[in-house]
């Protein structure tokens, strides 16, 4: 967007290219997906730095889950679009003669708005970007104002490395969202949580435009009787204090019987200090809360539990110490939201039986952990619970696997991507009849 353009005329410029076919080859699309690879292998350095000052991520971090992973999606997707692309024949019943043929193809949909949250705000911006641009669509592209120094890198380097006919980042919060919402998309990609996702449906709904809603939730983690206790320690705190745990996928909570939950708690405080040594603060590798008002409403809720290990913390630095609380009552602070930050309650029910319910009491989760090695277990977990993803023995790994797809289930969101459901997403499935006219 050039400094004089409003939102509408972003939205009208980007419609007339679209019109004009540009964005429909595929080597318009794969160059772009090359360009937007060059922009991150070329300024990698400057994008991780901007992450570090919006969440103190570490260069390794802001590689590893951001920048590397989407070079990685760009990839995948280039490896397999021209396979994607290829229509796909359907049977055709015999009434409409043997000379007939049927197929369906990929029309991409026109111009695409992506609206991405602060914890990621590389990643959640430019993933769905690339499954945008493969479909051959028009994309504006609206980072979030909460990780102002990413959004200010993201939004000079992206006009420099893309088509800025096709391609436009509109910045800004909640008057330049709302403007934006005002127009009409031909699908709307936002991630985010579940009360500006009614409202992006909402305006949608004006325009009868579709979206995909990533949002957030509560995603339990089950630990069963009999697990090795330190490689489900390990793995928990890996997945729960990576961006200081404000991971929309990150284990919310835990839930295990009493006796697992008093071997687990010394185990989690061994997993903490091994992966962060004696001061999180100072480690290098451990990140920061994005804001004050974050920060308050994390600290407010390590009243909910005894504290097995961390609690603690530093407004001005917006530090908060890996915290595993113990001892949780369900109906604590803790427990009534999505805790979004390095805070790990550790729930007790009597088993199974009343973990299962524990979950379907709840909103459906857009993730769901299981460690247990037990196969009447896991099974019966899959079978009898909802949620976005299942994993079983490794949080968050799984949205790291572009040929599954990633998205939720009812209060954590609706639709999905990733590789080939990003195109699925992003494009229309026509479906064709041919019957010869001789
Ligand atoms: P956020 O505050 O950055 O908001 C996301 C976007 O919504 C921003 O671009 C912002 O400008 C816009 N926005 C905010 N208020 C708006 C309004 N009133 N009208 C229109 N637009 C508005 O991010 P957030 O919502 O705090 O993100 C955290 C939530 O996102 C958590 O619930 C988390 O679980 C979820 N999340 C989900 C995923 C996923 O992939 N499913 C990924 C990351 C985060």
């Amino acid at each position: 967007m050039t400094s004089t353009e409003q939102p509408a005329d972003v939205v009208a410029r980007l419609r007339a290219t679209f019109r004009t076919g540009r964005t429909k080859p595929v080597a318009w699309r794969t160059t772009q997906l090359n360009r937007l690879r060059a922009m991150l292998t070329d300024q990698g350095d400057e994008l991780a730095e901007a992450l570090h000052a919006d969440l103190g991520k570490s260069r390794t971090e802001a590689f590893r889950t951001e920048i590397d992973f989407t070079v990685r999606e760009i990839d995948h997707t280039l490896a397999h679009l021209d396979d994607w692309l290829r229509p796909e024949p359907a049977p055709v019943p015999a009434h409409l003669g043997a000379d007939a043929t049927a197929w369906t193809q990929y029309d991409p949909l026109g111009v695409v708005l992506v609206i991405a949250p602060w914890n990621y705000p590389a990643q959640l911006l430019l993933a769905p970007v690339v499954g945008a641009l493969a479909a051959g669509n028009a994309v504006v592209a609206k980072p979030s104002e909460l990780a102002p120094a990413t959004s200010a890198v993201l939004a000079r380097l992206i006009p420099a490395y893309l088509d800025t006919e096709a391609v436009a980042v509109v910045e800004g919060g909640v008057p330049e969202t709302t403007a934006l919402l005002a127009e009409r998309f031909d699908h709307i990609f936002y991630t985010g949580n579940g009360t500006v996702g009614r409202i992006v449906m909402r305006a949608a709904a004006e325009h009868l435009t579709p979206v995909t809603l990533e949002l957030g939730g509560k995603s339990p983690a089950f630990v069963d009787r009999g697990t090795d206790l330190d490689v489900v320690a390990d793995r928990l705190a890996r997945g729960k204090f990576l961006n200081a745990g404000q991971t929309c996928v990150a284990p919310d909570y835990v839930l295990t019987d009493p006796e697992t939950a008093a071997a687990l708690e010394p185990a989690l405080a061994r997993a903490v200090q091994a992966l962060y040594g004696p001061d999180p603060r100072t480690c290098g590798e451990y990140g920061r809360i994005v804001d004050e008002r974050h920060f308050d409403r994390l600290t407010a809720l390590l009243d909910s539990g005894r504290t097995v290990v961390g609690g603690d913390s530093d407004r001005a630095e917006k530090y908060l110490g890996p915290t595993v609380l113990a001892d949780v009552d369900p109906a604590s602070p803790v427990m009534r939201e999505e805790i979004f930050g390095p805070v790990l309650p550790i729930v007790t029910v009597a088993g199974l039986d009343e973990a299962i319910d524990f979950v379907n009491d709840r909103d459906k989760p857009l993730a769901l952990y299981v460690f247990s090695t037990s196969p009447q277990t896991r099974s019966r977990i899959a079978a009898e619970t909802s949620s976005g993803g299942l994993g079983y023995g490794l949080p968050l790994a799984h949205l790291t696997v572009s040929d599954l797809p990633f998205g939720g289930v009812g209060e954590s969101g609706m639709g999905r991507y990733h590789g080939r459901y990003s195109l699925e997403t992003f494009s229309h499935r026509k479906a064709v009849l041919d019957k010869p006219l001789g």
